[in-house]
């Protein structure tokens, strides 16, 4: 432990093995993940499908690099494309680089348009990274404090409100693009309503805009369809795809549309490994197994159930504020800080996450089952309980 950096509080657990939704911790103990590593074990833990594929794909080829044809990504990109309704994918290996290739992205096409000096509306709450630019991005002052200067180029403002982005255009000439999350993840489960969303395309396409959807964490199936800004029926003009990509190997995308499609040339963008032979292999099989199992229905069916659950288990109890998601993105917000429910979960078996200091966010893989639904919602319904009558 010791010469490692000390960015993450970890817990003092380590994981030896796991199967679907359950893991096991080096002294023997299981338990139930309602995490999936936020948000990224798609398909739970060793599923037999993504196990099979990766080792076969490695015991062939693991990389060969972007200056060769991959067809395993050309594959990978048809499918994503396809399903969101988009043209076309740059490969990467996170997040934040998915939303790095998104936001130079929309400068590039600002300069192609007269704009020297672009600017994004990006939305308080936001987590969109931690490297410069979307850590600028990311509204939480906590995490940029002690990183300035910051990248310039960003305005703010309030979640689901079009009017204040409506005046922002009536004055600064240099917005380019307006980044958001469909469901904030970090900032503590938050869902843009649907009019927003709609509006939000209409002035963008009005304002000759492009909207930048951050889909890293309610994207691939989660919130039930297989990218969040799908509710509303609306189509980004760029959006972006990480976490649950792999359902575990790391890779990130970064998706385009319209007049965002077709700006980058060679040399305007790269990535090392970005879309590797393992990498895609394993996105593909997530797709597969994803589309196979139905995975997107049983979000919608085990999600509802674990809400459903939670709201009869909690009704009336004094402190909580509010149980929402969408899927198999779930918050239940308490109406004080509750980091100490994270602890509490681990000596009961129960992996969970909290954010934005008083929301438990529940981020179970897609393969979570009814039987592991009602589990989750009796054990977490007493861990909730017994810490608001403390
Ligand atoms: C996690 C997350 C990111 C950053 O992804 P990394 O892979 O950690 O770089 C960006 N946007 C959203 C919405 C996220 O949830």
């Amino acid at each position: 432990m010791s010469h490692l950096m000390n960015t993450y509080a970890r817990l003092p657990v380590a994981f030896s093995h796991g199967d679907g939704s359950w893991i096991t911790d080096t002294e023997g103990k299981c338990y139930l993940d309602a995490l999936s590593g936020i948000a990224v074990s798609t398909l739970g833990h060793n599923h037999p499908a993504l196990v099979a594929a990766i080792a076969a794909q490695a015991a062939r080829v693991l990389h060969t690099s972007n200056i060769y044809r991959i067809p395993q990504q050309e594959q990978l990109a048809d499918r994503l494309t396809a399903l969101a309704g988009m043209e076309e994918v740059f490969f990467c290996n996170s997040g934040c680089e998915a939303n790095e290739a998104a936001i130079k992205l929309a400068r590039f096409f600002g300069h192609q348009n007269g704009i020297d000096s672009p600017v994004i509306i990006v939305m308080e709450k936001a987590f969109h990274g931690r490297t410069l630019a979307t850590l600028s991005a990311t509204g939480n002052r906590k995490a940029q404090a002690g990183f300035e200067p910051l990248v310039s180029g960003f305005v703010r403002v309030p979640y689901n409100d079009l009017e204040a982005i409506r005046a922002i255009a009536e004055h600064n000439h240099n917005v380019v693009a307006v980044m958001l999350e469909i469901v904030q993840g970090e900032g503590g489960i938050n869902i843009a309503d649907l009019e927003f969303q709609r509006g939000l395309r209409a002035l963008c396409d009005d304002r000759n805009w492009l909207l930048l959807c951050d889909e890293v964490q309610c994207g691939m199936g989660r919130t039930g369809t297989w990218f969040g800004f799908q509710h509303a029926g609306i189509v980004p003009d760029v959006a972006t795809l990480a976490k649950g990509l792999g359902s575990g190997v790391p890779i990130g995308a970064c998706l385009t549309a319209g007049k965002a499609a077709g700006l980058f040339k060679p040399g305007n963008h790269g990535s090392t490994f970005g879309g590797n032979q393992l990498a895609t292999t394993a996105a593909l099989t997530t797709l597969d197994v994803i589309e196979k199992d139905n995975l997107r229905a049983n979000a919608v069916a085990v999600g509802q159930l674990i809400r459903n659950g939670l709201a009869e288990a909690l009704a009336g109890v004094a402190g909580v504020v509010d149980i929402r998601g969408q899927g198999l993105m779930l918050g239940v917000e308490l109406d004080r800080p509750c980091g100490e429910l994270v602890t509490r979960a681990l000596d009961a078996g129960l992996l969970i996450n909290v954010t934005a200091e008083k929301v438990v966010r529940l981020l179970p893989p897609l393969t979570f089952g009814v039987d592991e639904g009602r589990e989750l919602v009796s054990r977490l319904s007493k861990l909730i309980r017994d810490f608001l009558a403390a």
